[in-house]
């Protein structure tokens, strides 16, 4: 008995077969995308990662044997075609496939519980109850490849700038910030809480010498509201730099960014084009923006903003259609950012605390971080919180802390941007949202 692997052992992906193959024996393995039963001619696209080919049974030229192979295949079911190639002006890659052999590998049930053929979208419900189906369809698979590349491209830019991938835990006693935005679990005999952010821990890295770490991982957050922006577990990209200043680090966020647009458009135009996005490349400096000119700005364009708001959904379309493209916003007052963003030295009502947005989409928070003990104990008070719950963190800040800065940069929400996606939903594999925890 022939080995079912070797049996479909695939000579070809779809996109390697092109026109100087004519007349050449290929095997191609895939899933059946098409039917299309003309009566003399039959044709049966076989879709694969990469792409379609074209299989094209004529009834004249084959037996009655291989014909009746061909009418039998249903569709989404995964065949191995074993075949020669022809030039065809009109099929994918200029390329059909007169078949010598079809072997069925596993079959498909029917109906299917998504099409994958369809050319309007089904609803983003029905794509994510059946998302194995759905990343089927190479529109889909296009974000997740860009996706991956954006991820390898971040990483590869860390260990070349020196710094150290560390894993903290997401298992977490107390809150980061103190908000309410925490899901609680219970832990043995105690509560404890899904982590929102590694913030405490990379800068308790800052303490070790290690001097930059980064961290690419899940944050929890159980926010109420169901938006196209906001998930209930998102990927971070999390960058912390010891005696590096708010500067620095905008600056490597700023080339970072630069750095996985160039590979994308490198590595990815066949995605970019399957979706239709053009990429946004920048070509200028981000502009940089003060909290205070933001306020300007909104309030001149009849959306109501006070000093010492943050930004509503109104003002921050106000803000992206002003600004475009990307940008940061800085000089925030300190008293809407967390208690360990640093304020500035010269004028401590506003701080060191910036964000990269993309139109109206923040991307990115970052500032110094306060290194100073005393410092920081004062604005855990002063944000009514308790050091109590926060006395292992503290303890790094006793024994020779160095001053740093860093930020957390939504990794779905990256991606939006690259793709060109209007929901983060359709970046994330497995979605979780105030209404979904399956599949
Ligand atoms: P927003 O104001 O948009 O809700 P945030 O200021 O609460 O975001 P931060 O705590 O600054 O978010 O987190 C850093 C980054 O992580 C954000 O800029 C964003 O890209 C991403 N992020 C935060 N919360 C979510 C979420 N619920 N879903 C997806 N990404 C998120
Ligand atoms: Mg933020």
């Amino acid at each position: 008995m022939t080995d079912i692997f070797d049996k479909c052992k695939r000579t070809h992906y779809s996109n390697e077969l092109t026109p100087e193959l004519a007349g050449e024996t290929v095997k191609v393995t895939g899933w059946v995308h098409e039917i299309r039963d003309l009566g003399g001619i039959v044709f049966v696209l076989i879709r694969d990662k990469n792409g379609i080919t074209q299989l094209t049974a004529p009834s004249k030229k084959l037996t009655e044997e291989m014909m009746a192979d061909v009418r039998a295949a249903r569709k989404e079911t995964i065949i191995t075609l074993t075949g020669t190639v022809q030039e065809s002006g009109k099929a994918p890659n200029g390329v059909e496939i007169i078949p010598t052999n079809i072997d069925v590998i596993n079959v498909s049930k029917l109906p299917l519980p998504l099409d994958t053929t369809e050319k309007v979208d089904a609803e983003m419900d029905t794509r994510l109850d059946a998302r194995f189906m759905d990343l089927r369809k190479h529109d889909v698979s296009a974000i997740f490849k860009i996706k991956n590349e954006m991820l390898h491209t971040v990483r590869n830019y860390f260990y070349d700038h020196d710094f150290t991938e560390i894993t903290t835990p997401k298992l977490v006693a107390s809150a980061t910030e103190g908000g309410t935005e925490l899901f609680p679990i219970t832990y043995f005999e105690k509560e404890a809480f899904l982590g929102q952010s590694p913030q405490l821990y990379k800068q308790m890295m800052m303490a070790t010498g290690l001097d930059s770490v980064f961290e690419i991982g899940q944050i929890f957050r159980a926010e109420e509201h169901d938006t196209l922006r906001h998930l209930n577990e998102a990927l971070s990209i999390d960058a912390e730099m010891s005696f590096r200043s708010q500067q620095d680090v905008m600056d490597l966020l700023e080339d970072l960014i630069r750095t996985i647009s160039a590979n994308l458009l490198e590595k990815n135009q066949n995605e970019l084009d399957i979706l239709g996005h053009e990429l946004d490349i920048p070509k200028e400096p981000f502009p940089v923006v003060p909290y205070e000119e933001v306020l300007d700005i909104v309030n001149s364009h009849d959306v109501e903003m006070n000093y010492g708001d943050d930004l509503s959904r109104a003002a921050e379309k106000v803000i992206g259609d002003q600004m475009g493209s990307y940008y940061f916003i800085t000089e925030w007052p300190t008293a809407i950012k967390p208690f360990y963003v640093m304020p500035n030295s010269d004028d401590p009502e506003k701080s060191t605390a910036f964000d990269l947005m993309y139109r109206d989409l923040e991307l990115s928070s970052g500032s110094q971080r306060i290194h100073s003990y005393d410092l920081l104990y004062q604005q855990i008070e002063a944000k009514d919180l308790n050091p109590d719950s926060f006395e292992k963190y503290l303890e790094a800040f006793q024994y020779g802390m160095p001053p740093h800065s860093g930020w957390g940069m939504g990794a779905d929400r990256l991606t939006m941007v690259l793709t060109g996606a209007q929901n983060i939903r359709e970046t994330v594999l497995f979605p979780r949202d105030r209404r979904r925890l399956t599949p």
